[in-house]
């Protein structure tokens, strides 16, 4: 039985938390795209973690997670991570890194950081973690997956080739210094004792699972805003976001993923260039007030730190995200962040060109919507921690009611704090 967990919005919706909460009842957690450039933010029983690349069920002694082939490999990164959670006194994680998976290499990083500099004032609010050029290399048939570093002689051989092509860009593109293969070959064999231990057939283990029906969850990475098919194109990241990919990236079987949890904030938060269309968006003081008091502390990118952008709640982008996830239910996170508001707009429709839609429109036309607001009173009582729904202020469920019907996907679980057992499960 798999079950998925991914984003409705912009990505930063509190998945992490979300995946964290339903791994207690998982045998398996895989991340199947994406890479180390954004976070999960979990807080248990051990402290604060921003994850980026292991997945969320790393806490449990149960939980077998897995890195899927679909991710960007990022050894560095992820050594850090193994390291951080061992300083904390996290128990070792059952993990398996998929011998498929495809390596995300410091030339992948530096093409990043030349291609940003290059753009200048253009720039896309690239993270620099590499991941356009990784997934770009992916398609463009010179990346380098984890099994070829037990192959030394395919490894040196598809490395030169990489590098020459590498080469030749940075120096007559971005004229910088060439990578040198050896140092790099000597480096990626270094790297490879880290990963050893993990290494394995995660298609056939994650196949197996299924038949024996175990209970595996896909957690997802940003959020179906960022698809880059189906997201807000060019802002986009650059590999899919949306649920129907962990069938490739983790992979599990089509038919096996019998419920996709699209997460959603009870307000809008999206990190990125400011040249992003955020139609939602709240400027000014109202606008950091909203940032300040929003996640658990602030809404400021777990891997970047950057402040994000904060908007009202989107419903037209919203029922878009839930309908190209496929979601079977939504959980509404960070409900207990809106209590200080006396009122509390959401934005019902988008007005293009004189014509107000409840449809999300392509991105040519993004750009010119302007929101339509619904105002909503607000509950001006404090619902941190609140785990009965039926407890909660009338004003607060009339909230979730409105944002239910418009979004037309159930919402079952309501999110009122960052801690792991912070939820109202709706009746
Ligand atoms: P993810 O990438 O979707 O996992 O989201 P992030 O972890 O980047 O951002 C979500 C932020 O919201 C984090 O700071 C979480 O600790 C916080 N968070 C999650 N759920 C809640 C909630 O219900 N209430 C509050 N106040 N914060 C929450």
């Amino acid at each position: 039985m798999v079950k998925a967990i991914v984003g409705a919005n912009w990505g930063d919706e509190g998945k992490g938390k979300m995946t964290d909460l339903l791994a207690e009842q998982s045998d398996i957690v895989v991340r199947f795209q994406g890479g180390a450039n954004a976070g999960h933010t979990i807080i248990n029983e051990y402290g604060r973690f921003a994850l980026h690349t292991l997945p969320s069920g790393v806490f449990y002694k149960h939980i077998t997670n897995v890195i899927g082939n679909g991710v960007a490999l990022d050894i560095h990164k992820l050594a850090e991570e193994i390291t951080s959670l061992e300083t904390a006194g996290v128990p070792a994680p059952n993990l398996i890194i998929s011998e498929r998976a495809q390596l995300l290499m410091p030339y992948h990083i530096l093409q990043d950081t030349y291609e940003e500099e290059r753009l200048g004032g253009h720039a896309f609010g690239s993270t620099k973690s590499g991941i356009a050029p990784f997934y770009s290399d992916k398609y463009a048939k010179i990346g380098i997956q984890v099994c070829d570093l037990f192959h030394e002689d395919r490894l040196r051989e598809h490395l030169e080739h990489a590098v020459s092509i590498k080469n030749i860009l940075f120096q007559t593109m971005y004229h910088k210094p060439t990578v040198d293969v050896e140092a790099l070959f000597a480096e990626l064999l270094q790297l490879r004792e880290i990963i050893r231990p993990y290494v394995g057939d995660a298609v056939t283990f994650l196949h197996e699972a299924c038949q024996a029906n175990r209970a595996i969850l896909l957690e997802g990475q940003l959020g179906a805003m960022k698809d880059p098919d189906l997201g807000i194109v060019p802002m986009t990241t650059s590999s899919h976001t949306l649920a129907a990919f962990g069938c490739v990236g983790a992979p599990v079987p089509p038919t096996s993923v019998e419920e996709i949890i699209c997460v959603s904030k009870a307000y809008s938060s999206c990190v990125g260039s400011q040249t992003e269309p955020f139609v939602s968006e709240v400027l000014g003081e109202a606008g950091d007030e909203l940032r300040r008091r929003g996640g658990d502390k602030g809404e400021f990118g777990a891997t970047t730190g950057r402040p994000r952008r904060v908007g009202w709640f989107d419903t037209v982008a919203t029922r878009y995200g839930c309908m190209i996830q496929g979601a079977t239910q939504v959980a509404l996170t960070c409900l207990d962040v809106l209590s200080y508001l006396d009122e509390i707009p959401v934005c019902t429709g988008y007005e293009i060109q004189g014509q107000v839609t409840k449809q999300f429109p392509v991105p040519a036309l993004l750009e010119q919507a302007k929101p339509v607001f619904t105002v909503l009173p607000g509950w001006k009582t404090d619902i941190r921690g609140v785990t009965d729904y039926q407890a909660l202020p009338a004003n607060a469920k009339a909230y979730v009611d409105f944002i239910e019907k418009e979004i037309e996907t159930p919402i079952h679980i309501v999110s009122t704090g960052p801690k792991r057992h912070e939820i109202a499960m709706r009746p």
